[in-house]
This record gives C-alpha cells, structure tokens and sequence, in this order.
C-alpha cells in the first residue's frame, strides 16, 4: 500500500461516489472506526471488518472506501441482493485482551445503530472469535457464530468452474481441461484445492508458492510440476491461476506472460484499469476476478440460510454461467472481459435502483 500523504478526510469523501461514510472515533483505544457504504441499491450493505494499524486515519478511511466498492461489485456480479460496503477499524497499534474486547462491543453497537444497513464478517486481522463478541451486541453479523465456514475450497470450485467455461469459450486446449497446463500461483486456502479439482480431471498443474516446500509437496502429490514463485509469469501455459495476492497484473508482468488465460481467485489483480487493455492487445483473455472468484461470497449467505453443502456447490458452479455471459459480451461489443463486466454490473444495479429488479439469495 503506498503511503504517501493521503487528502484530507473531508476530500475523500467528496471526492468518493459511495452513498455514505460512518466515522467514529473510539476514544478508550485511540481507533478510527470508518463504515463505508459504496451503494446499496440491490439491498443492505454486507462486506467484512478490517481490523489493521494504518500510517493514518486517512488510508484507513482510503481502505474502507476502496474495498466497499468492490463488495458492491462481488455482490452484483453474482446477482445477490447486498450493497457493498466495508468497515475498517483502524487501531493505533496491537490491540488485544480487554481493550479489543471494548473496542469490538462498541462497534457493535454502532452497528445497532445503523439498523442493518450495513452488515458485518470476518476479514484481515478480525477472527471468529471478534466476530462472537460483536454478535454479543448485535445481529448485524453475517455469518454467525456457529454458522464460520471456510470459503476457500468454495472459492476454488467457482475458479475451477470459471476456468472450464472459459477454455470453452475461447477454445483453448480445444475446450477440454483434460491436458490443460495450468499454473496456480499460491497453494493456500483456494490454490490447493483448485489445483487439486484442476489435477483430478487430467490438467498438468505448474505449482509456485513462495514457500517453494510447500508446492513442491503438492506437486509431488498431484503429479504436477513446482516451478520457482520468481518464474510465475515467464513460464509458458494454458492458463495463468493468479491465487496468492492483488496486482500481479501490472505493465511489467503483462509483457512476460505466456498463457491464453488468466482466471483466479486474487482479488483486485489488476494493477490499474489500463493493464486489461494491455491484456487484451496481448491476445490474452482475462476473466475478471471479481467475477470467477465469487465462489465463497456465494456460499456464506447459504451458509447463514441453512443450505447444504449440495445446493451451495449447485449455485457457486453457476459461476461458469456468468463467465461465459460476459465473455461473449466481450466479444460482441469488442470490448476487455472486465469492461463487459463492470458495464453488466451497472446495468444492474441500474435495475436495481428503478425497482426492476427482484434478486435472491438463492
Ligand atoms: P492464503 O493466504 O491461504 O494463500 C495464499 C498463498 O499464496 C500462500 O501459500 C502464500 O505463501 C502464497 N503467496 C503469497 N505471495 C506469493 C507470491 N508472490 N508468489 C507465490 N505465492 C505467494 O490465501 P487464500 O485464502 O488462498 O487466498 C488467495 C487469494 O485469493 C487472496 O488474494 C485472497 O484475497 C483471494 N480470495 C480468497 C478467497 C477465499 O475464499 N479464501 C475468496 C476470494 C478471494
């Protein structure tokens, strides 16, 4: 995150299209509470707590309104009824014991406050157990005690679902994952179980971690190949798996990538609009992240709603549905993959907001 001198608070929200910023400043533990709500115009706003130290109030503030408007983008492309919004509570520095306990019981209660127009979860440095003691205060959490799951594999079924659609979309290994050379950047929580769905239907999986041990264990195991994390976009494949952080896509790797596709879980990775044009000149199909990793924001509100695991899997494999609907809008319009999504999601919420729109979880 750079850390230059942010503006002001007063000009980062003017400056924000979002609809609204709840500032709150927690005076027993020195915090800067921010609830930005992006837009809310497909139902309440949901979308985690990030709990972190920031350089100042401002790139927290930064922060919020940053991933908010990516909620709003992760809840659209699915066609679920949530706005996007995004809390951050900024500490001044680690925060445990008592003092954190305080701090999570008030910014529940903040949330009483704001009536379910914005609705709380785990993200970067918040725990179940923070999520147990804001439940304590309020029911504005999303998934709730009880109900935790690990989205990861979820994640990865909808990546795995994405990847299939678009190799048959764009024709690549002919359609078939059987023999398709994939490589997964980062076995965690997603990359490993994608990379063991892509090994179990016959792809050559290219394995890189920056814990090379840890690839090349999972190579070892799924009868792939490990390769240096440094070597990631160099190496030629089928299909470039981004699952290990944001901005991987940036002027420079763009220009050594070998593969006709790019779908992974990372979120935000690209480095600024521009580089989907690069992408697209490059003859490259990039399928865009918010779009094919929408597996585990799918299956949480399941989650919370009682379904089993059948019906979770049924709705996350609709990703493909809409991988393949915005690759042949793409194609149609000739446009990048990630402008045909962005321009379906304001479509939507266009919908939305003149009442046309009726949308469910399920
Ligand atoms: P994770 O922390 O479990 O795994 C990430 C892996 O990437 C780790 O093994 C790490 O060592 C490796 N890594 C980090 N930097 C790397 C680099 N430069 N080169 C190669 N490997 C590197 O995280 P995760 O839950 O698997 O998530 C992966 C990505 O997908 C993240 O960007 C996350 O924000 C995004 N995402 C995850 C989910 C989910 O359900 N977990 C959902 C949507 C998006």
């Amino acid at each position: 995150m750079k850390t230059t001198a942010p503006d002001s608070i007063e000009r980062l929200i003017e400056g924000w299209d979002g609809e609204a910023v709840v500032t709150r400043f927690d005076k027993p533990t020195g915090t800067w509470i921010f609830v930005a709500l992006h837009d809310t115009s497909l139902g309440p706003a949901v979308g985690g707590c990030r709990l972190r130290a920031y350089p100042s109030p401002q790139h927290g503030l930064r922060d919020a309104m940053r991933l908010a408007e990516g909620m709003t983008y992760k809840w659209a492309g699915i066609d679920f009824p949530f706005g996007g919004g995004k809390s951050v509570l900024a500490v001044p520095g680690p925060l445990d014991g008592a003092r954190r306990e305080g701090l999570l019981r008030r910014f529940g209660r903040l949330l009483n406050a704001l009536r379910g127009t914005y609705v709380t979860g785990e993200d970067l440095g918040t725990t179940p157990e923070d999520m147990s003691v804001i439940a304590e205060e309020t029911e504005y959490v999303h998934a709730r005690p009880g109900e935790l799951l690990d989205p990861g594999p979820y994640t990865a079924l909808g990546v795995f679902a994405g990847i299939e659609a678009a190799v048959q979309e764009c024709d690549v290994n002919g359609g078939r994952i059987d023999g398709l050379r994939v490589l997964v950047q980062g076995v965690g929580d997603v990359g490993e179980p994608l990379a063991r769905l892509l090994a179990g239907r016959g792809a050559r999986v290219l394995l890189c971690d920056l814990d090379a041990r840890k690839a090349a264990t999972l190579a070892g195991d799924l009868g792939g190949t490990a390769i240096p994390a440094a070597e990631a976009y160099s190496t030629e494949c089928d299909v470039y798996a981004p699952c290990a952080i944001g901005a991987t896509l940036n002027p420079g790797t763009v220009e050594e990538l070998r593969c006709a596709l790019i779908a992974g879980s990372a979120n935000n990775q690209l480095d600024s609009p521009r580089v989907a044009d690069r992408i697209a000149q490059r003859g490259i199909v990039y399928v865009p992240d918010y779009i094919v990793n929408a597996g585990g924001a799918t299956a949480l509100p399941l989650v919370a709603e009682g379904a089993d695991d059948e019906r979770i899997r049924e709705r996350v494999l609709r990703v493909a549905d809409t991988v393949r609907a915005i690759l042949r809008r793409a194609a149609d319009a000739g446009i990048t993959p990630a402008a045909a999504a962005d321009e379906r999601v304001r479509e939507t919420l266009a919908s939305a907001a003149r009442g046309e729109l009726e949308l469910s979880v399920s």
